[in-house]
């Protein structure tokens, strides 16, 4: 299997996050993507390459452009407005609610208050070089593609940062753009086919689902962690099933704390059958491996030969997969939980 990555997610380097009332070390660091290079580049079932560049044009055909101009300058920005600050977060965050009775409003001034505005949590600092990163991700996930439209049957971004929390408009839960609303949205509207996005994360993808969930031609389904105890808590439960045209093409099965391989694999047979049914030509997989059952900040119990299982179903949907790099933060078994799970695929 054909693996796209490149070093620039190095430039990527937070050291901190603020998360549960603390500031912490990070859990989405650069030694994730580092355990998964050295785990796949020592099998010879992975083929390494880097990716190709894309521009900043498919980036902005599915994100606000103002998103995309921001982070161009954000960091450098604060540093010369406050000052030297290795890691940028945001400390007011722009709610309608706070302009209630009145206009939207219109993006601050200030470096402070454009923060708030374009992100929406704590736990994703700018780093000097997030946005090459974020770029190199976006690249990454393109190249995969690309790969796979060129007649791979599957191919693998090892994104980071990763995506799918990214949504419209905001940027947040250690993602910046979403990586694979980027690469589905292309191939639906260049190549006029149908496309799903299967989100196995733990923690559901709401920037996916807010990108597509008024649109027929692309499906979202997402299996994670009931958002009634997980993060990101106010979406992704099973009755947001799209509005619209789109009314159907999003699905949502939040499980409960502890959930084992044999539940969820089930809930991916029973899913696999509904993505059949609405016709995709093309899959891909927003791969997070946090529903591993050590991982230090989720809650369910999935294990490497259930990642196995996984890919192994999905193979059997015989659609050409674009698998994607998004969450898993039990560093030490990342890497072989990628391996497991791209290799039922058919690596
Ligand atoms: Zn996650």
């Amino acid at each position: 299997m054909k693996v796209v990555y490149t070093p620039a997610h190095l430039l990527h380097d937070p050291h901190t996050e603020i998360e549960k009332g603390t500031v912490h070390s990070p859990f989405e660091h650069i030694g994730r993507g580092e355990i998964i290079r050295e785990v796949l580049s020592a099998d010879s079932r992975f083929d390494f390459q880097l990716p190709t560049q894309w521009g900043i044009e498919p980036i902005n055909a599915v994100h606000d452009s103002g998103l995309e101009r921001f982070l161009t300058t954000a960091w450098q920005e604060y540093q010369d407005a406050i000052g030297p600050c290795r890691e940028v977060t945001p400390e007011v965050f722009y709610s309608q609610a706070l302009r209630n009775k009145m206009s939207l409003g219109t993006e601050p001034a200030s470096i402070s208050g454009r923060l708030g505005w374009w992100c929406f949590e704590t736990t994703t600092p700018l780093t000097e070089g997030t946005y090459e990163a974020a770029r190199g991700a976006v690249d990454t996930a393109m190249t995969a593609m690309q790969l796979v439209l060129d007649g791979e049957k599957s191919a693998y971004g090892l994104c980071r940062p990763p995506g799918h929390h990214a949504t419209t408009s905001l940027y947040g839960g250690y993602c910046f753009f979403n990586n694979a609303a980027i690469v589905a949205h292309h191939v639906a509207s260049t190549r006029g086919v149908k496309v799903v996005v299967l989100d196995v994360d733990y923690h559901h993808g709401n920037g996916t689902q807010e990108i597509f969930y008024d649109r027929d031609d692309v499906m979202y389904v997402s299996l994670h962690g009931d958002p009634a105890r997980a993060y990101p808590y106010t979406i992704g439960y099973a009755d947001e099933v799209g509005a619209g045209k789109g009314r159907g093409s999003n699905i949502n099965i939040p499980f409960a704390a502890r959930t084992g391989d044999d539940v969820y694999v089930n809930a991916l047979a029973d899913v696999l059958n509904k993505i059949h049914a609405f016709g995709a030509e093309m899959i891909v997989v927003s791969l997070g491996l946090d529903t591993f059952i050590t991982d230090p900040i989720c809650d369910l119990s999935v294990t490497t030969d259930g990642f196995r299982r996984c890919g192994e179903l999905v193979k059997q949907l015989g659609l050409p997969a674009v698998v994607l790099q998004e969450g898993g933060y039990d560093v030490d078994k990342l890497g072989i939980n990628v391996q497991s799970w791209l290799v039922g695929l058919g690596a």
